[in-house]
């Protein structure tokens, strides 16, 4: 195995990209050196696979690295202590991010699907942390076959329920795709059999008449001298088709779609001069044609599908979209990251709609000025007051912060709440007033002869745990314990006094982060007397404390802030 092999997938690799790039490859084979994957191979192939994957995709340097690196501390002879040495914080970072990840195992419970996949973004922190699981996971599944029968059904539940729904909302298609057929293949290999079949059955001699189709398209479209940068056909990943076969009583010929000719133009103008070119050769299947363009899916997907009666009738479905859609299709997230790091214009000018499942879960406001600041909207904070924790049997409970036992007890059923006499946590005993952590395992102890006490309102957290306490002791006991008077939140005026470089675009950034946060600005002065280092006043109300801070914290990473002075202002 040669360095070369992902060296030679970048684009613009620079001098310093390919000497650390190569200190990782040599530094993660030594690391490996006499560990095996189960297939008998050498282990080192499987960081280099993930790592090959990402470079085909242009991820950045620490990215590379880091998936070379993934695993030299849980499975290789490497600490966390000499990553960071050798290579860096950002790097260690997202290396402890992979291995904190691998702690996360999915036990197949329906019903905590979606914690486990919040969970998995609290715990992440770093969008590219995902993105290194994702080619892990990847190369773990095309290797799955070799690993014990036992243990496949689990990899491969887990495949389809966490890794796959994450890449779909990072918009990554074409992890997507592979991962679910993998998955497919193992988790339900009787039905992936038999869609296999359905699709390559004989009434399909789909070369041949695709063949036709291209050659009749493209004689229309240079008629018509409308330009197009590449024509090809493909057959749907199976596990899609599957989903859909099941919708329709399992009956093939209701499919249009197992395969489809995708066309890519330079410009969305020539995607609907695409439309009307195929609409003139065939006609269109009512109710088929669906523009993705001007309303694009939830995931940021675009591109304009139709569905025509095509040659001989047969009905035969095409996808238009620019090259950037196209990238943007496969590759997602990705792709915005890789387009911002090369500074690209963006296309036709206009500002690229955002993954809004993304921007959601991360409040990226508007473009992305810089690579700093788009590499700190990559940092997931969304769920940074929320903390998933496991019961003994696997499941996650998901919780505010500051969440005790208790909480977690009532989360979990109420007869557990209501008896609940103490509680374990990693295997631990604990005080019921013990504030869980994110990841941590609680076990709960109940006893017939425990029951609520008034004490317990204090330990409680959660509203839904309050409630249930209250209600026990009214019903129980007769005792109506008052709720406390709401927390009336006054809104209070806070003034930040911020020292900053004079550079073109700091106010900008500055009102962005109020923005982001929904929060008006009151009354913005810039003092300039200092004309190297301005002083920025901006005086604006909110409720708590705590949002000031936060908002602080954000002020202090902007590019050339050197201090945030916060003052509650008296109303
Ligand atoms: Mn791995």
């Amino acid at each position: 195995m040669d360095v070369n092999e992902i060296l030679e997938k970048l684009n613009n690799a620079t001098k310093k990209d390919v000497e650390q790039i190569t200190k990782a490859f040599e530094f993660a084979k030594k690391a490996h050196k006499d560990q095996k994957r189960y297939s008998g191979e050498s282990y080192f192939i499987h960081p280099v696979a993930a790592a090959k994957m990402l470079a085909e995709i242009q991820m950045d340097t620490p990215t590379i690295v880091a998936t070379l690196l993934h695993d030299v501390c849980e499975d290789g002879h490497a600490t966390p202590e000499q990553i960071k040495k050798e290579f860096g914080e950002e790097v260690a970072f997202l290396v402890e991010g992979v291995t904190k990840l691998g702690t996360v195992k999915y036990q197949g419970v329906e019903r905590h699907v979606e914690n486990l996949r919040k969970m998995f973004l609290s715990m992440a922190e770093d969008i590219r942390v995902i993105i290194i699981k994702l080619a892990d996971r990847t190369h773990n599944m095309q290797t799955l076959k070799y690993v014990p029968e036992h243990k496949r059904k689990r990899i491969a539940l887990e495949t389809l329920d966490i890794y796959v729904p994450l890449a779909d909302r990072l918009g990554m298609g074409k992890f997507k795709g592979i991962l679910e057929d993998l998955a497919f293949k193992y988790t339900y290999p009787e039905e992936y059999e038999w869609t296999k079949k359905q699709i390559t059955g004989a009434s399909y001699k789909k070369e041949e008449y695709l063949t036709k189709v291209k050659e009749k398209i493209s004689e229309e479209l240079e008629k018509n001298k409308i330009n197009i940068t590449n024509i090809d056909s493909r057959v749907k990943n199976l596990y899609s088709v599957y989903k859909k076969l099941i919708r329709k009583d399992r009956d093939i010929s209701r499919i249009y779609d197992t395969i489809a000719v995708r066309i890519i133009t330079k410009n969305i103008e020539d995607c609907y001069a695409v439309l009307g070119a195929i609409h003139r050769l065939w006609k269109p299947v009512p109710g088929k044609i669906k523009d993705y363009i001007a309303l694009p899916k939830l995931n940021g997907y675009q591109s304009i599908h139709t569905t025509v009666f095509c040659i001989d009738g047969k009905i035969t479905e095409f996808q238009i979209r620019t090259e950037t859609m196209h990238e943007e299709a496969e590759n997602g997230i990705v792709s915005h990251w890789a387009y911002a790091m090369s500074g690209k214009q963006k296309e036709g000018g206009k500002v690229k709609k955002e993954l809004s499942w993304v921007s959601e879960l991360r409040n990226w406001q508007k473009e992305h000025a810089g690579t700093q600041e788009f590499l700190d909207s990559l940092k997931i904070d969304v769920f940074k007051n929320r903390i998933f924790v496991f019961t003994p049997k696997g499941d996650v409970i998901d919780l505010p912060e500051s969440a005790t036992p208790i909480d977690f007890a009532y989360s979990i059923h109420s007869g557990v709440g209501d008896s609940c006499s103490g509680a374990k946590v990693n295997d631990k005993m604990v005080s019921l007033d013990y504030k869980l952590q994110n990841g941590e395992i609680c076990e709960i102890l109940t006893s017939k002869n425990k029951k609520p006490s008034r004490g317990w309102l204090q330990l409680a957290n959660t509203s839904y745990a309050k409630n249930r306490i209250r209600s026990y002791l009214k019903k129980e006991l007769g005792v109506e314990v008052p709720r406390a008077p709401k927390n009336l939140q006054k809104i209070k005026n806070f003034e930040f006094k911020i020292v900053a470089s004079n550079r073109i675009g700091m106010l900008k950034d500055l009102l962005s982060i109020f923005q982001s946060e929904k929060i008006n600005i009151i009354k913005l002065n810039t003092d300039s007397r200092n004309k190297k280092r301005p002083v920025i006043v901006i005086i604006f109300p909110t409720k708590s404390n705590t949002i000031a801070d936060q908002v602080a914290a954000k002020i202090r990473k902007v590019k050339g802030v050197k201090s945030v002075e916060k003052m509650l202002l008296k109303n």
